[in-house]
């Protein structure tokens, strides 16, 4: 059993591993930059280290500077939360030389699936349906016209090291590959310093369905069903529910079973999210986070588990403490991602929160590391929050975010709240019935950008 684990991380994500910790008698160090030095992390964690200045690869990037903090506190196991060094298989490897734990996969599960050509080529050779598209990378304009003829337009070009739907361009004929090519590529160098693409069919009216998995690294992995994350805005997720309110019992347990036999082939260990597009009753593999994901509470509502409890036991080499057959999906959850950002052009609002009031009651969750007087660093990630809700059924889920929408309090910043209360005036949120462009066209009828 650890004693003691780092969680390099910040904001909401740092105090769920805190809470994880502390129920399993494990003690927390929270790391922080100058600029986070009130944060909620720094105050819930049994101790803090400040790590460096305001701007991340100085802090909550550097890699010496966190193991140096593991080395100043005794931790023994390092959380990476998402986002940050998450999936970064360089600082998995160091933290292993280091004789220190990484809670989550391996440097090498993380190298195959944060390059999305291996990563493709990987699943499929493990069973797992893919979007159609080109085999490997696409070096030239050239090549990229001829598989754009093959393939059929419209397509899509995707940086391999592309995330966070940066390095994704759509051609939606032979006409504009040209500038959608350069700017895939450009955008692949700039954010990720790889300037390789390659080219899948552009699917026009999927749905965003992933599959979370979860496995013990001894060649044991269960699913814990899908996430439908269709509702998006710059393929960035807003909205997220489980169960999805397309998918069927029987098809959860077939592409559920893909994926667990898939991860269990390759003895991955802890939680992943194996990615889907989901058009006419077919799935497409699109990615693979080896992380936990931000929207996991969803998942956590309807099974009833904790997701971070469980990649700390399989860390430390215990089994998991649940197996397929225990896994019995319960009602229905739904999150909202809560930013500061005004709209309707969603920009960064950093500023003092003066009020804060968060909502409570019957299957109720407010993810969030906001206080009274608080005030939100310019420097990193605009998500204060997240609310999620359980009921037993999807209307009833639908119902309870409504009234916990109302409940809550965020003054003195502007917040991406008025768009949720909007989004549930809208007949097609009810229905569930929407794919992953439904958002941006609301948004451009609906909130015209000033
Ligand atoms: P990232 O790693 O940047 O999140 P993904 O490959 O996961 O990129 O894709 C993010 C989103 O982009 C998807 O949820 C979907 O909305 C859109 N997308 C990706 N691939 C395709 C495709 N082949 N056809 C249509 N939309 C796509």
């Amino acid at each position: 059993m650890f004693n003691k684990i780092l969680i390099a991380n910040r904001g909401e994500i740092a105090l769920r591993v805190i809470r994880a910790a502390r129920e399993m008698g494990i003690g927390s160090v929270a790391v922080h930059s100058t600029a986070d030095s009130d944060a909620m992390h720094v105050r819930m964690a049994d101790e803090s280290v400040c790590i460096g200045p305001p701007a991340s690869p100085q802090s909550y990037l550097s890699i010496p500077a966190i193991i140096a903090a593991c080395e100043i506190t005794g931790a023994e196991a390092i959380h990476p939360g998402y986002g940050f060094l998450s999936e970064n298989a360089n600082f998995v490897q160091i933290v292993e030389d280091h004789g220190l734990t990484f809670i989550g996969p391996t440097a090498e599960h993380i190298r195959v699936m944060g390059d999305k050509i291996t990563a493709k080529d990987t699943m499929k050779d493990l069973g797992v349906p893919c979007v159609p598209g080109s085999a490997g990378g696409v070096p030239t304009l050239e090549d990229a016209q001829r598989i754009g003829a093959e393939i059929g337009y419209p397509v899509i070009i995707k940086a391999t090291a592309g995330g966070g739907g940066k390095g994704m361009k759509v051609a939606q004929t032979a006409a504009d590959m040209e500038s959608a090519f350069m700017t895939a590529r450009a955008e692949g160098k700039s954010n990720f310093g790889n300037d390789e693409v390659y080219i899948e069919k552009y699917l026009t009216t999927p749905r965003h369905i992933e599959i979370q998995v979860f496995g013990d690294g001894k060649g044991k992995a269960v699913h814990l069903g899908e996430r439908d994350c269709s509702l998006q805005r710059r393929h960035q997720k807003v909205f997220e529910e489980a169960p999805g309110p397309s998918i069927s019992p029987e098809e959860r347990a077939r592409i559920g079973k893909v994926c667990a036999d898939a991860v269990a082939r390759i003895n991955y260990i802890g939680a992943g999210t194996i990615e889907f597009l989901y058009e006419n009753g077919e799935f497409y593999f699109i990615e693979m986070n080896t992380r936990l994901q931000v929207e996991h509470p969803v998942t956590e509502a309807i099974f009833g588990v904790d997701l971070v409890r469980e990649q700390i036991r399989v860390a430390e080499g215990l089994p998991m403490s649940f197996g397929q057959d225990d896994l019995e999906i319960n009602g229905h959850a739904i999150e909202v991602r809560i930013n500061a950002e005004r709209l309707p052009n969603f920009s960064p609002c950093p500023g003092r929160i003066t009020q804060y009031h968060a909502p409570g009651g019957l299957g109720v969750r407010m993810d969030s590391a906001l206080y009274d007087g608080y005030s939100i660093p310019p420097y990193y990630d605009s998500l204060i929050g997240k609310l999620i809700v359980h009921g037993r059924d999807r209307p009833e889920a639908l119902a309870r975010l409504n009234r916990a929408l109302g409940e809550l309090i965020v003054d003195g910043v502007d917040t991406t709240v008025p768009l949720f209360h909007a989004l549930l005036q809208e007949a097609d949120v009810h229905s569930g019935e929407y794919n992953i462009h439904w958002l941006e066209h609301w948004l451009e009828t609906n909130l015209q950008p000033e």
